[in-house]
């Protein structure tokens, strides 16, 4: 799966996230006008010729290379998903499975740095099944 792949899963899957058309006129950013006429979007992203610009779709935050935006994932969770942290942690392999269910959470220091949001977010759709 690509990076960008994992962002379309987690935003619409876990996040609640819609596509949105950009409504970069609505904000106090401004695109980018280069010298050979092209132009770029800082919401959309789309990077075309001045003449035939045209404003694209907002892409979800990147939460499977951003750890402040993965972060925002984990958030989401402790607040909406109780009973699924437990199988959840169990993916992300910070607890253990026992014949009752799941230990405690577990998570040693070692892990915590290991931790990447690509890690945290493929433990999220492999939680809800979606990979
Ligand atoms: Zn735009």
């Amino acid at each position: 799966m690509t990076p960008e792949e994992i962002n379309q899963l987690v935003a619409e899957k876990i996040m609640g996230w819609t596509p949105k058309p950009c409504d970069l006129e609505e904000t106090q950013q401004e695109w980018t006008v280069y010298d050979d006429g092209y132009c770029w979007c800082p919401r959309c992203k789309v990077r075309e010729h001045i003449s035939t610009f045209e404003h694209g779709i907002i892409p979800p935050p990147r939460y499977s290379t951003d750890m402040n935006a993965a972060w925002l994932v984990l958030q989401h969770i402790d607040e909406e998903w109780d009973e699924l942290i437990p199988p959840f942690a169990y993916n992300l392999g910070v607890t253990f499975a026992t014949s009752d269910g799941f230990d405690t959470f577990t998570l040693s220091f070692g892990q915590l740095v290991r931790l990447t949001p690509e890690k945290i977010c493929k433990a999220v759709l492999k939680t809800i099944g979606a990979i």
